[in-house]
């Protein structure tokens, strides 16, 4: 169903305020020992009625409207207070990729924020992950770099998601300093293709292309063997997508993979 961009915008802060926005969590898999290396979060909008609404479907309005820096930040601290939780539960925790969109990532206090978190919350260096798209990528390159480098000093990495959707700039993987590669759903889907030879071959040398540069890669929207097989013969490193598992919510992930005995009563408030 098309959502109304103004029925969107009249319940957002209200919806943010109630908590209706919740963290799911997607696990991604290391294609050569198949274990969990980590998972992404993923928003959904649980309405007042038990409605769930998709990113795609409140993200773009959000990001028109300003109020993705609001919806980011917040996803930021319950990701960061999740891993504090697994770490009082005793649980090691796995790193977690978070999506920010081009407004928070410019803005001003940006990295203090960041550091904030990082030390309210305790995060380990490595377990926070920042997907940014090629889109910051290709604004304001001159700062870009010096901005990348001052969050990967506080210990928290950062990862090129969408890679191959946009204007993909070659050059931008020389230039940036990015710590991991996640590559577009759309590319695996081509490639998948028999009679697609070239998209094939693309693919396969972006795979090698990341390998020569150190750079590991994480393959989007695996929902086939046969894809997976692909992805790891072609030497990728990780895999994410159906074939997996989909994004669940955090107390599912809890059980299925963080195999915690968790108190249900003060635990995982979000
Ligand atoms: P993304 O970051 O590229 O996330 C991957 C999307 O692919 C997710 O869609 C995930 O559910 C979906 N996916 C995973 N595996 C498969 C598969 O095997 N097949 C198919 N067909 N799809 C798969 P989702 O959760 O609907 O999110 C869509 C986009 O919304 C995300 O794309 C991301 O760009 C954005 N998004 C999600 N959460 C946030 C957030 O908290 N902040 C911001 N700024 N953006 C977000
Ligand atoms: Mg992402
Ligand atoms: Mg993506």
């Amino acid at each position: 169903m098309k959502r109304d961009p103004d029925e969107i915008a009249a319940k957002m802060h209200e919806a943010l305020r109630d908590k209706e926005f919740k963290l799911y969590l997607q696990p991604k898999i290391d294609l050569k020992t198949k274990s969990t290396a980590g998972a992404e979060a993923l928003v959904r909008w649980i309405g007042k009625k038990g409605e769930i609404l998709f990113p795609n479907e409140f993200i773009p309005v959000f990001e028109q409207n300003g109020f993705c820096i609001f919806l980011d930040d917040y996803m930021l601290e319950q990701t960061c207070r999740l891993i504090r939780q697994w770490m009082k539960n005793g649980i090691e925790p796995i790193p977690i990729s978070v999506n920010q969109s081009r407004l928070i990532f410019f803005q001003p206090d940006y990295t203090a924020r960041l550091q904030q978190l990082m030390e309210t919350y305790q995060i380990p260096r490595g377990v926070l992950i920042l997907e940014i798209t090629e889109g910051i990528a290709l604004e304001k390159e001159q700062h870009l770099t010096a901005r990348l480098t001052q969050i990967q000093n506080l210990g928290i990495q950062i990862s090129m998601d969408d890679f191959g959707t946009g204007y993909s700039s070659l050059t931008m993987l020389g230039s940036l300093p990015i710590d991991e590669l996640k590559l577009d759903r759309g590319f695996l889907l081509k490639a998948s293709d028999p009679a697609d030879t070239r998209s094939r071959i693309i693919l396969q040398h972006i795979f090698q292309l990341a390998k020569s540069l150190n750079l590991p890669t994480v393959a989007e929207g695996i929902e086939t063997v046969e894809q997976e097989t692909f992805v790891r013969n072609w030497g990728g490193d990780y895999g994410q997508g159906y074939l997996y598992d989909r994004p669940m919510p955090v107390k599912e992930f809890n059980t299925k993979y963080m195999r915690g005995n968790f108190n249900e009563k003060t635990d995982f408030i979000i």
